[in-house]
């Protein structure tokens, strides 16, 4: 029964990166670099994009993949500031899969964009483990967390290449221990890329957005 399970999971995954491939062949046609944004509900994924759309408006064009479980209301809210958005309701699944990607790709302008986020459900864990045909995986985690959470959820903190600390406005009325935060992710990354950023006040975005415009 074990073997079975294990070899069905193999199989489901196996048949997820054929799709990924495929994503990311389209992807790269298009000449649009994508990244998988990842990290917990509430951790500011939407804010972020909010404010990277504003600081990136003429120098990148950008359109955005939204993941929830259900309702449209991230979607509205990047449509708002008339960027290109799909919305995916996984009806479910904790994790977006390249399959969902491709069939959202036919309603994105993928040949006018320089860029696409596809933010994820909200989930430290599954989102990690799927690939979707993304150029890299990114992840947001809000200050509010806690610290402990590289040490308990290190599957996703190996796997992106940017982790973006946001809410630095609440540190002070937080207990989290932001040294150790980032040595915990440094040691189980030491190639990942920190920024600290406050969505609320607009603190550390410029050095994000800058980031972000150099990647193209
Ligand atoms: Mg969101």
């Amino acid at each position: 029964m074990g073997a079975l399970k294990v070899k069905v999971v193999a199989r489901i995954l196996q048949a997820n990166d054929r799709i990924a491939e495929e994503n990311r062949r389209r992807f790269k046609e298009a000449g649009v670099f994508v990244i998988n944004l990842m990290g917990a509900p509430g951790s500011g994924k939407t804010s972020l994009l909010e404010k990277t759309i504003t600081a990136l408006n003429g120098r990148l064009r950008l359109g955005v993949i939204e993941g929830d479980i259900a309702g449209t209301s991230d979607a509205e809210r990047i449509g708002r500031l008339g960027t290109p958005v799909v919305q995916i309701n996984t009806g479910g699944a904790c994790h977006l899969d390249a399959n969902m990607i491709s069939e959202a790709l036919p309603d994105l302008p993928l040949d006018k964009l320089d860029m696409v986020f596809i933010e994820n459900v909200g989930n430290l864990v599954c989102p990690a483990e799927f690939n979707v045909g993304e150029d890299m995986k990114a992840m947001v985690l809000s200050i509010a967390e806690g610290h402990d959470k590289p040490l308990k959820y290190p599957l996703m903190f190996r796997e992106s290449s940017v982790l973006v600390i946001n809410k630095t406005d609440l540190a002070p009325y937080t207990d989290t221990d932001m040294a150790k935060l980032k040595a915990d992710a440094a040691s189980l990354n030491p190639a990942l890329r920190v920024f600290e950023v406050s969505c609320r006040t607009g603190e550390g975005l410029d050095g994000w957005a800058g980031w972000l415009a150099g990647l193209r």
